[in-house]
């Protein structure tokens, strides 16, 4: 193993910081012995100036033995007992002031009761010692795998870092199909995953570094910082460990990973920021090709930043107050008329200005908000619609949905009910959903699709060509037209095989009855490709921007065949 070093922590057992017994608790044991001693000669001169062991004050000898059972188990309470009852033995008299001494059963046989006593309540406490220690130590250890748990880590990162001899490295593995193996094989299966995950990560660490079980799919190990590129080779062991398919139950099963990296002193003075810092990094590595992102504190503090904005989007969303729909032109390819437009959310905040809907819509999408902005932008896109009837404007408005609004009907039944009620024919309204989001939860989505189109609303697949929808799923999907995407055209003009692809597609799609809609044309040039291939609808900034309703009609009436009735 490369990264190694002589002073790392302990692998043969835990070590919480309540359980350390050596340095300090040294001190704590003999001044422990010392009060014992001390309270045995108290007692022991009690006895003598009450006028000797005739008097129930012999008693008082249990109090030492009683503290020297609990400190110190059977051996304290032994050594108290035989001690006590030595002290109050043959030099201690019956009665001081006649001179009476002790017959010598008397205090053989108090002796004799005082062991008695000492070794059964010494061997309760350690008994009783042992099981809280055990209890003490289940919350730092995983039922699951018997690994160190979370609350070790933080343990074993806050003791390194009072050290101070390392700098260090945090790592945050996760299975990145540990969630989408419970969905589909069930509980059992992923916790046998994660065991298994655990026995090929700890056979990877080699026993140089302790491995904690972190929470259900979810590891983590903390490495000396002194050879970075050392540690980064062992991100690549560990990740090509978890990439060998695990047989379980005799079933392959690809658990797959990724990793967040932080370092201290760099992203965290404590554990608990550590942990957060790895954590993030986590989050950023699960995107990243390399499956292994560096806590990034400027995207973190940016990402923080938005998070805090949440609050204020939800009352806008309440208000309406900052919230403008933005509209972009959709145009047919033939005859450069405008066949719709793209309703886009603008977000203007008090205070940041404007904040876009790449940041807050994934953020609101994590959130119930996404549910009340959806219907937000329906109900003003609805609006819209029916204001341009008035003005004669005759032109479709598609609003993007999101995979959480398609959980369940209410969305599709609450537009359907805002068309009829101001009088809006469904045909004008379409909605875009993303490539990914269907392919997550293909069935539920369908349904709510089905009964979006069996209300005349039409739908477009968004993005196509980013995620992993291959052309014969498209077939059985309900869908009207494909929209594709910007990086997917990217190299329309200079690129023959991405022509083939692009035109290939454009076919393809065709011949299963859907429309096809470019996404992103920036320039003339792949305008006419696109043309030239037979795209159906074209869309971008070179076409038009997206713009606010007055200047859309600016727009519309500036147009050769303006898209008025
Ligand atoms: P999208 O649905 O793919 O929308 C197209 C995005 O590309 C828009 O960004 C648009 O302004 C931009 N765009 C259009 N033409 C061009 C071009 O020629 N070049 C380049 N570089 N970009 C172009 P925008 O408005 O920032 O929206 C980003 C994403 O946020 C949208 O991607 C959509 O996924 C989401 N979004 C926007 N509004 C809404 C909304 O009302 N609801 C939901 N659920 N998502 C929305
Ligand atoms: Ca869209
Ligand atoms: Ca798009």
């Amino acid at each position: 193993m490369p990264v190694t070093s002589s002073n790392w922590l302990d692998m043969a057992g835990l070590a919480p910081a309540y359980d350390n017994w050596s340095g300090s608790h040294i001190g704590w044991r003999l001044a422990g012995a010392g009060v014992v001693a001390l309270l045995i000669a108290g007692t022991v001169l009690l006895v003598w100036h009450t006028g000797g062991t005739k008097l129930v004050y012999a008693h008082f000898i249990y109090v030492p033995i009683l503290i020297a059972a609990g400190l110190f188990g059977l051996p304290g309470g032994i050594l108290a007992a035989v001690a006590g009852g030595l002290a109050l033995g043959p030099m201690m008299p019956l009665d001081v002031e006649a001179g009476i001494p002790q017959d010598t059963l008397n205090w053989v046989t108090r002796t004799a009761m005082l062991t008695f006593s000492g070794s059964l309540a010494g061997a309760i406490c350690a008994v009783l010692g042992r099981q809280t220690a055990e209890a003490r130590l289940q919350g730092y250890r995983s039922p699951w795998t018997r690994l160190p748990n979370r609350a070790q880590m933080m343990v074993d990162l806050d003791r390194l870092i009072v050290e101070g001899e390392q700098s260090l490295i945090v790592l945050k593995i996760a299975l990145s199909h540990h969630a989408s193996t419970v969905t589909s094989l069930g509980h059992d299966f992923a916790d046998d995953l994660h065991r298994a995950a655990a026995a090929r990560l700890g056979t990877a660490l080699g026993g140089d570094f302790r491995l904690y079980d972190l929470s259900e799919g979810a590891f983590g190990t903390i490495l000396p910082a002194a050879n970075y590129r050392d540690a980064v080779k062992l991100t690549n062991t560990l990740l090509a460990h978890l990439d060998e398919p695990f047989s379980l139950q005799a079933v392959p099963v690809l658990a797959g990973g990724h990793i967040g990296v932080a370092r201290w002193p760099q992203h965290g003075a404590d554990a608990p920021a550590l942990m957060r810092a790895a954590a993030a990094a986590l989050h950023d590595g699960g995107l990243d090709v390399q499956r292994r992102a560096v806590y990034d504190q400027r995207a973190d503090t940016e990402r923080r930043a938005m998070t805090a904005l949440l609050p204020d989007l939800q009352s806008a969303l309440r208000t309406g107050a900052g919230l403008q729909l933005h509209f972009q032109p959709k145009i047919c390819l033939d005859t450069r008329d405008c066949v719709g437009v793209e309703a886009l959310i603008r977000w203007q905040h008090p205070r940041r200005g404007a904040v876009s809907p790449g940041l807050f819509i994934p953020l609101a999408e994590r959130t119930a908000l996404i549910g009340p902005l959806s219907e937000w932008v329906a109900l003003r896109a609805v609006d819209q619609l029916s204001a341009w009837r008035t003005a004669g404007i005759d032109v479709p408005i598609a609003i993007n949905l999101s995979m959480r609004n398609l959980d369940d009907d209410r969305l599709a039944l609450a537009l359907a009910d805002m068309l009829r009620t101001r009088g809006v024919h469904s045909c004008r309204v379409e909605v875009e959903i993303t490539e990914t989001a269907l392919m997550a939860a293909p069935e539920r989505a369908r349904q709510s699709l089905e009964s979006l189109r069996g209300e005349g609303i039409s739908v477009a697949l968004d993005d196509f060509g980013t995620g992993q929808c291959s052309l014969a799923y498209l077939r059985d999907l309900p869908v009207d037209s494909l929209k594709l995407d910007r990086s997917f055209l990217r190299d329309i003009e200079h690129d023959d095989r991405s022509q083939i692809l692009i035109g290939a597609t454009i076919d393809a799609a065709h011949r299963l009855g859907f429309k096809v809609v470019a996404e992103g044309i920036e320039d003339a040039g792949a305008l006419e490709r696109l043309h030239g291939m037979g795209c159906d609808h074209g869309q971008g900034y070179h076409i038009a921007r997206p713009m606010p309703d007055a200047d859309l009609r600016q727009w519309l009436a500036n147009q050769p065949a303006a898209g008025t009735a």
